[in-house]
């Protein structure tokens, strides 16, 4: 009995999505109509004519017309048209704009309202804000300000009631060999100042992303200045999602201990206070024990080392200017130069 109750109310919620979608795809039909008018010859081509779309655009990534279009300009492909929306690969799903994670596979679910849904997002890659129509909320990505969907609560789809309605168009995904989901590794490394940390884990085979923030600390939503002040608790972190197919977290926590000096306390180099502390910041207890494992082998060597192992708290994403600092610069790490240490 409370099994068909449950069952009637998702198809109930199911239909409500697709009558939702209906209406969204009548204003969407609408709006290509009217921005047909609007951009009158700017369309004739799109998807064969690219340009560089510069301004919000930090990395100038080539844009399609249509990626614009829905990117830039806010618009909505058609329900059912786009790369995702019946996709089931395992992996991460990228910000077509400027290639920061923003969905991992396993937040995907079917809703069937013809665009790619989500019941989460990575932590604070996706921010909310209020849509022109006054009704809905819009979501952008967190570090360019690109325009992904729209965010609904309530519609009682999955545990966790919420869907990410985003546009396949603004997506890029990346996968993993195994298509396995428990090979999408997460790890946090604080090592110093984080541009250099990113730089090498960016080159790693097997790394599908990289992001830069603050963790460890008490002070929600904080900034570099903030942290800069020493008083925050927080240390300059490098989040790591990678294929675990492909490189074992043990190989990159080697090459953390490589790219910095784990010797030097509440310091690296040239940059000091506590932010720019040594910290690996597990995710699951396997890392933990590599963690912890490694660092008694470089001991053993004659290192004393001041890493501290600590259990990953929430991950505070660092501002844009942060992100792929030396990749966008064309410049190589004044902070870190790489030593072997392990043999
Ligand atoms: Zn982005």
């Amino acid at each position: 009995m409370m099994m068909d109750y449950i069952l009637k109310k998702r198809e109930r919620n199911s239909l409500a999505v697709i009558l939702i979608s209906a209406i969204a795809l009548g204003i969407t039909v609408i709006g290509n109509f009217r921005m047909s008018f609007l951009k009158d010859g700017d369309f004739e081509n799109k998807n064969i004519i690219e340009r560089v779309v510069e301004g919000k655009d930090m990395n100038k990534r080539k844009l399609t017309l249509e990626e614009e279009r829905v990117l830039i300009h806010k618009g909505t492909e058609l329900p059912f048209s786009g790369k995702y929306w019946n996709f089931k690969g395992v992996g991460i799903y990228l910000c077509k704009l400027c290639g920061k994670p923003l969905y991992r596979s396993l937040y995907k679910f079917e809703s069937h309202c013809g665009w790619p849904s989500f019941d989460d997002a990575l932590q604070g890659a996706v921010k909310e804000i209020p849509d022109i129509d006054g009704v809905r909320q819009e979501i952008v990505c967190a570090n360019c300000g690109a325009h992904l969907g729209h965010i609904f609560y309530g519609e009682h789809l999955t545990a966790k009631d919420v869907r990410h309605c985003v546009n396949s168009i603004s997506l890029e995904f990346k996968g993993i060999k195994s298509n396995n989901e428990r090979d999408l590794g997460i790890a946090y490394f604080a090592g110093g100042c984080f541009w250099g940390v990113e730089y090498y884990f960016q080159k790693e085979e097997g790394v599908l992303s990289t992001r830069v923030g603050y963790m460890g600390g008490d002070k929600r939503f904080p900034t570099y200045k903030d942290v800069c002040a020493d008083d925050t608790g927080h240390a300059e972190t490098v989040e790591v999602i990678y294929d675990a197919s492909v490189v074992s977290y043990e190989k990159l926590a080697k090459l953390f201990f490589e790219i910095h000096d784990p010797t030097q306390l509440n310091r690296q180099g040239p940059d000091i206070g506590s932010q720019y502390r040594s910290v690996i910041f597990y995710t699951n207890d396997e890392q933990k024990r590599v963690a912890e494992r490694l660092i008694e082998q470089l001991k053993e060597k004659g290192y004393n080392v001041v890493t501290e192992v600590e259990e990953a708290g929430k991950f505070w994403l660092a501002e844009p200017y942060h992100q792929d600092y030396y990749e966008k610069k064309g410049e190589h790490p004044y902070c870190h130069r790489p030593v072997k240490r392990f043999d």
